[in-house]
């Protein structure tokens, strides 16, 4: 099937350029490329054999070798074999709401215990190390 460059580069954000079967990093400008280390290819998250189809929603970014020993096997079991989450990696905008969440819980719990045990000027101290903390968890 042939994909335009849009659809290419919406299916490639949509895991900020890494295999959504393995994790490792995939290039752009490598689609296709069989030979390459960083090549990738356009993998149907529900197999087209098993009813899967070309919507947007079950196409995803995969490493060459690992679309083609998937083959008509479940995205689940292939995540599993290669030891990652069960989920694909995050798209970008992704990466920043869960880091955004995380600010926030960050700052509340910081605030809260800092205003506990310190009073207000403790809460306000303790709410920005939180956030700081927050903010740098890997928001995968
Ligand atoms: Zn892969």
């Amino acid at each position: 099937m042939a994909y335009s460059d849009d659809e290419l580069r919406a299916i490639y954000r949509k895991t900020d350029g890494k295999c959504h079967l393995c994790w490792r990093v995939i290039r752009y400008a490598l689609y296709g490329a069989y030979a390459e280390r960083h090549g990738w290819e356009v993998d149907h998250s529900n197999p087209r054999a098993k009813g899967g189809t070309n919507r947007r929603s079950n196409l995803v970014a995969a490493c060459c070798s690992c679309n083609r020993t998937k083959r008509a096997s479940s995205t689940r079991g292939a995540r599993k074999r290669n030891g990652v989450s069960t989920r694909r990696p995050k798209s970008r905008n992704e990466k920043r709401a869960t880091r955004r969440k995380n600010k926030a819980i960050g700052g509340t719990l910081g605030a809260a215990i800092g205003g506990a045990a310190f009073g207000p000027v403790g809460a306000l101290l303790c709410g920005l190390v939180g956030a700081a903390i927050g903010n740098d968890v890997n928001p995968e």
